[in-house]
């Protein structure tokens, strides 16, 4: 038995600003961050766990972590897994901390890295890593995860186990072929980020499909002359015959008609979709832009988003208004796993794959779980996820990639625990003499205006 006997948070920001990695219409200088979370025990097991954020905003989250975190101390491991829905219904119940979400926002994301460390913990004390922990379970065991309220409109318990149910047929093949890292495909966005220069775009999509990878995503959404410019690059080199597949994302720039607009334009590329075309908030606009996008002179256009909903009741939406193509959802946006699993549920009920966001710090760490439990538990259909090829050097267990895949975590826990040395030396503000944001290289960063563009 384990006992939950203190928690720890940290705030720790890596400077990506200053070479532009992460930057898109919308978030032109992210610093890529984690609000982080740590839960000590009465044995040697801590379990640690994550929220990305990219910067300012930060201190925000870590703060509602102990909110969160607080509320377990004291407790038994066991007891906390034992029925892991009704725990998950606690950790939403505090009626005062409710009041400042519900389930969105701040305190969605810190609820994730609070779940996520029990996860990391409870994985550790099994001896298993998270995918295989749901592996393992019944179909029974998986739905007693989650907490039904507000979707048993779009999905009952009795379903999630009846679809569940379905696919233990093939299951043990799948996890043979988990085991032997062919379960999860990958794709990159690592040449695509809107800050970089044209030659440096071409150098990085020649070298992404030396590299082996037949899906490619840009960002769009700054003007429509750069956007086709950038298009007809990535075209260029990665073909229209080779079976090769392009994306674009937007990151949210456009109202809807905008949206149908600028795509339109960008439609004799033929993008697979179109990604964040507009607020995370809007199902309805989604759903029209789906619409108008279904049949360009060019062909389809579909609709991606995922990465900002911030809980399970705007994915149910999305899926009932048919407004997805792919389905995005992020291992921190929404309330940690057992949230997530709700969400790969409804989608596999509604034929909609799934394809994890994982563009952040310690994203792909958690989604190479999410996208094998997907496959090997609840889709069984392989589904593609997001590569990102910097800062992982910063994790003891790296997600890394091989021929195409993901390798399949094997270490137990939920795979974001940072290397002390790490967290020493971008922990924010940090110690002098320790952390990157205490030199004057930061300082270019910490003085630069908050908002670029735009002027009052
Ligand atoms: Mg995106």
């Amino acid at each position: 038995m384990v006992k939950i006997t203190s928690y720890a948070t940290r705030d720790i920001r890596f400077p990506t600003s200053l070479d532009k990695t992460g930057s898109d219409a919308m978030n032109v200088a992210g610093d890529y961050s984690a609000a982080y979370c740590i839960f000590y025990t009465d044995a040697e097991l801590t379990g640690h766990g994550l929220t990305f954020t990219i910067g300012r905003g930060n201190e925000i989250v870590r703060a509602a972590i102990g909110e969160f975190a607080s509320m377990v101390i004291g407790k038994d491991l066991d007891q906390l897994t034992a029925n892991w829905g009704r725990t998950w219904r606690y950790l939403v119940s505090d009626s005062q901390i409710r009041w400042i979400g519900p389930e969105k926002g701040v305190t969605q994301l810190a609820l994730a890295a609070v779940v996520n460390a029990l996860w990391d913990l409870w994985g550790k004390s099994l001896g298993k890593p998270v995918w295989r922990i749901v592996a393992d379970m019944t179909p029974e065991e998986v739905v007693r995860c989650i907490d039904f309220r507000y979707i048993t409109d779009a999905l009952t318990p009795g379903e999630a186990i009846a679809l569940l149910r379905e696919n233990e047929k093939g299951k043990q093949e799948r996890i043979k072929e988990a085991e032997s890292n062919t379960a999860v495909p990958a794709y990159t966005t690592s040449a695509g980020w809107l800050g970089y220069p044209e030659n440096k775009l071409r150098s990085l999509l020649q070298e992404s499909v030396q590299l082996g990878y037949k899906h490619f995503k840009l960002k769009v959404g700054g003007s429509v002359e750069d956007d086709r410019r950038r298009l007809a690059i990535a075209r260029e080199v990665i073909g229209y015959d080779k079976g090769n597949v392009l994306m674009v994302d937007a990151n949210q720039v456009w109202s809807v008609p905008e949206a149908i607009d600028w795509m339109r334009e960008l439609a004799e590329f033929k993008p697979w979709f179109i990604e964040e075309p507009t607020s995370p908030d809007d199902i309805l606009g989604h759903a029209a832009i789906k619409k108008a996008l279904s049949n360009t002179p060019h062909g389809p256009i579909g609709v991606a988003t995922g990465e900002m909903c911030q809980n399970r009741i705007i994915f149910k939406q999305l899926l009932q208004a048919g407004a997805l193509t792919v389905l995005q959802v992020d291992a921190c946006r929404v309330g940690g796993v057992n949230e997530v699993l709700a969400i790969l549920l409804m989608a596999k009920k509604f034929g909609v794959p799934i394809v994890p966001h994982s563009g952040g710090v310690g994203l792909p760490e958690y989604t190479q779980h999410l996208s094998t439990i997907d496959y090997v538990v609840v889709s069984g259909k392989k589904s593609l996820l997001e590569a990102i090829s910097h800062l992982h050097e910063h994790f003891v267990h790296p997600a890394t990639i091989r021929h195409g895949y993901y390798v399949t975590p094997t270490a137990p826990g939920y795979s974001a625990e940072m290397k002390e040395s790490s967290l020493e030396a971008f922990e924010f503000p940090g110690e002098e003499g320790k952390s990157f944001w205490r030199t004057d290289e930061a300082k270019g960063i910490l003085d630069a205006p908050r908002v670029l563009g735009l002027r009052v």
